[in-house]
């Protein structure tokens, strides 16, 4: 039975380590030194490491797992990744040696210029999306346009609602302040805060996410609705003519809101 489990990172990042019997392959290892403990504690066996984006809280720990563990070094193609031995770009298709996992790869630019998302298609549908879509958020735009960001957040909001999200960081109680502020009278995102601030209270992970709760909640996948449209602009004191628009203003917005 495959499970996927969050290894903790640094401040606020996760490494997804995805477990069938006693393989296991992770997923944006930032950080070697939580993975080893992981494996050690758990007695497994690494088989693969996938990464979604260039970023060194992603790919920092991969360098030292591969001194100690010969595995594929699955990344984006258009990326710099250490020791990457099979590059990977949109319409791949991949199987992830060891752990029972077929993958589709999406190019998702946007958050750096050649990130990656990976999805299953088999009858749990996971998907793993690096910085790209947070619950209820979406990463800075280091290296992308809005346009891009908004394209590639499209193509994940379109995968099957049932779709679990994981992605990178626990940001989801920070996310869920802006959003409560950019639609103060959406139900969805109030009871959604109530659900997360008890699992943290719990210790427990937010995510993952669901690509259905994503569409009632995020703000950034609803930029095109004409309520969060009228929002994004009455902040930002212009008219917004579209929704590339609306999201340029809302990601402006929330990256200086406090
Ligand atoms: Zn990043």
């Amino acid at each position: 039975m495959r499970t996927i489990i969050p290894i903790p990172a640094f401040r606020d990042n996760y490494i997804w380590a995805v477990t069938h019997e006693r393989s296991v392959a992770v997923v944006d290892p930032g950080d070697a030194a939580p993975v080893f403990a992981w494996l050690e504690a758990n007695d497994m066996r690494l088989t693969a490491i996938i990464a979604t984006h260039h970023h060194a809280d992603h790919v920092g720990g991969i360098p030292a797992l591969c001194e100690r563990h010969d595995v594929p070094v699955l990344g984006p193609a258009r990326e710099t990744v250490p020791g990457r031995t099979q590059a990977l770009g949109e319409g791949d298709h991949i199987d992830v040696p060891g752990v029972a996992l077929s993958l589709a790869v999406f190019d998702i630019p946007g958050h750096t210029a050649g990130h990656i998302a990976l999805y299953s298609t088999d009858a749990d549908p996971v998907l793993f999306c690096g910085d790209t879509l947070f619950a209820a958020g979406c990463g800075r735009l280091f290296e992308g346009t809005p346009a891009q960001m908004w394209s590639s957040l499209g193509k994940l909001a379109s995968l099957s609602p049932a779709t679990r999200v994981f992605c990178g960081h626990e940001y989801t109680l920070a996310n869920l302040r802006f959003a409560e502020a950019v639609e103060p009278d959406n139900a969805a995102i109030r009871a959604r805060t109530a659900r997360e601030q008890a699992k943290r209270e719990r210790d427990e992970a937010t995510l993952p996410s669901t690509i259905g709760a994503e569409l009632e909640t995020n703000p950034f996948l609803r930029a095109a609705r004409p309520a969060v449209m009228a929002q994004a602009a009455a902040h930002a004191g212009r008219n917004i003519v579209d929704p590339v628009d609306s999201f340029a203003a809302l990601r402006a917005w929330k990256d200086g809101f406090r």
